[in-house]
């Protein structure tokens, strides 16, 4: 259950739309998610972070050691999503499992409308604000083969883990 690391190949691939929502490989990628999305720490995490070529992520928001002040929400599975963001944005703090030892401010929209599938291939929406919208936005773009440093627009707001956890908490 190894996080691939910024550079990884794999890591950098758009993954593959889920379109058999029947297999045993399915559920089983996601509860291989899930353990290391608690594992680690994350407040969500993406399929390709794993290695896994299929556009699933997950989203658990709760305060931990690595993000104090998160929001609580529960433990969402969203497959083949897709999503129209506000104008509107703001910047806040990001880290990443793939990203170890970096902390940057990335601009994100306010505002997310997601729609996505679930385990059995059923369409649901959701809307998502603030630090969850941003969760979201951070997430799908590792299916696209993104992380957060891609998103960075000023170099001198991309700082370390411990300069963050220094300066900010
Ligand atoms: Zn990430």
């Amino acid at each position: 259950m190894q996080i691939l690391t910024l550079g990884h190949p794999d890591l950098h691939k758009v993954a593959a739309e889920v379109t058999d929502f029947s297999s045993d490989e399915l559920l089983s990628d996601i509860n291989t998610l899930k353990s290391a999305m608690k594992k680690h720490g994350g407040m969500g995490i993406a399929g390709p972070q794993l290695g896994i070529d299929r556009r699933i992520l997950l989203i658990h928001s709760k305060p931990n050691k690595r993000y104090p002040h998160a929001p609580h929400s529960d433990l969402m599975v969203l497959i083949n999503p897709q999503f129209q963001e506000n104008i509107d944005q703001e910047e806040g703090w990001e880290g990443c499992l793939s990203v170890p030892g970096l902390r940057s401010l990335v601009s994100r929209s306010t505002e997310v409308s997601v729609k996505y599938q679930d385990e059995a291939g059923d369409w649901h929406e959701e809307h998502f604000e603030g630090f969850m919208a941003r969760i979201f936005l951070h997430e799908n773009d590792h299916l696209d083969g993104m992380t957060f440093v891609n998103k960075v627009s000023d170099n001198s707001k991309l700082i370390s883990e411990m300069e963050y956890f220094r300066q900010y908490s």
